[in-house]
């Protein structure tokens, strides 16, 4: 496929301060967090998942919900996700609804992982979410349904193309604006992916946006979202610094890095809104907070620069 059909713009959701910050051993201060956060604001980005309403026994990570959402200051076209894990959740998340924009929610296409990470069959999922996307939607808000182990289970491994499809189907029909796929342990690859998502537009229908979201466990990440924008997806989830994993099994690694992805983009001409510079600075910040160096290999090498 040539250069000329990749599409002009593609919208970035960056998704690490809530997969990135939930990963973290460490609780990291709401003082840090939302000084990062209003930086991230600040470099183009118009969507950020700010963070997550499950469980504070289950996640100290990010018990601070509500405190983060309260203290950040989002410029004017920056929209706020928050991620939903089950009824109680949202109840939680819309006690506060005027301080964020969108719901992501999410189940697993594999039986094991849902399990393993939610402790509900996916049937159970399912039901659940029945009744949290029509509730969000009333509450004026977005939702995006993501669709963990779409690629690939780590104690299942092969997931069949249409369970994923038929699942993607149900959310829709459920209400879910937003379709997010999730190469959660890293298992995809790029013939896989420009498959995948040639056929979830179809399945899907035009209304529906629907969402890459690669880990880059196994270094394959950005070859799967160049596959995804050829078959047509222009809407990627990416973690800066190359934050974030999954909590179940333990060692899987981090999102494709925004960085690494926005400057692919822009050296083929694909625009994306941000500065990445001033997102740079963002990973920057992030790896003094956390006090150890990032995946990231932009943040290495620097930007592209063509006029030395
Ligand atoms: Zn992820």
């Amino acid at each position: 496929m040539s250069a000329g059909t990749l599409p002009a713009r593609v919208e970035i959701r960056e998704v690490g301060p809530r997969d990135g910050f939930q990963n973290e051993p460490e609780v990291i201060a709401t003082a840090d967090k939302i000084r990062l956060i209003d930086q991230l604001m600040r470099t183009g980005l118009r969507r950020i998942e700010v963070t997550s309403f499950v469980r504070p026994d289950v996640l100290p990570q990010l018990a601070d919900n509500t405190e983060v959402l309260a203290g950040i200051d989002p410029p004017a076209g920056v929209s706020r996700s928050v991620l939903i894990p089950n009824e109680r959740g949202l109840d939680n998340a819309l006690a506060v609804a005027e301080l964020f924009d969108e719901c992501g929610v999410f189940l697993s296409a594999s039986e094991t992982h849902n399990k393993r990470n939610v402790n509900r069959t996916i049937a159970e999922s399912l039901e659940g979410l029945k009744a949290v996307i029509p509730r969000a939607l009333e509450a004026g808000k977005k939702v995006e349904a993501v669709i963990a182990t779409s690629f690939g289970c780590p104690y299942e491994g092969h997931v069949p193309q249409e369970r994923v499809l038929e699942l993607a189907v149900a959310l829709r029909d459920a209400g879910a604006t937003e379709l997010g796929f999730g190469d959660t342990t890293g298992m995809a690859n790029p013939l896989q992916v420009r498959g995948f998502f040639a056929a979830a537009r179809e399945a899907l229908g035009p209304e529906v946006e629907v969402t890459a979201h690669f880990h880059n466990t196994r270094g394959q990440g950005l070859a799967n979202a160049l596959a995804a924008l050829e078959a047509g997806c222009t809407s990627f989830e990416s973690s800066f610094g190359e934050l974030g994993g999954c909590p179940v099994p333990k060692g899987a690694t981090g999102n494709i890095a925004s960085e690494d992805l926005i400057s692919m983009l822009h050296e083929m001409g694909v625009d994306t809104g941000i500065d990445l510079g001033k997102l740079l600075d963002c990973s920057r910040a992030v790896a003094e907070v956390l006090g150890r160096p990032l995946g990231s290999h932009t943040l290495v090498a620097g930007p592209v620069d063509w006029h030395r």
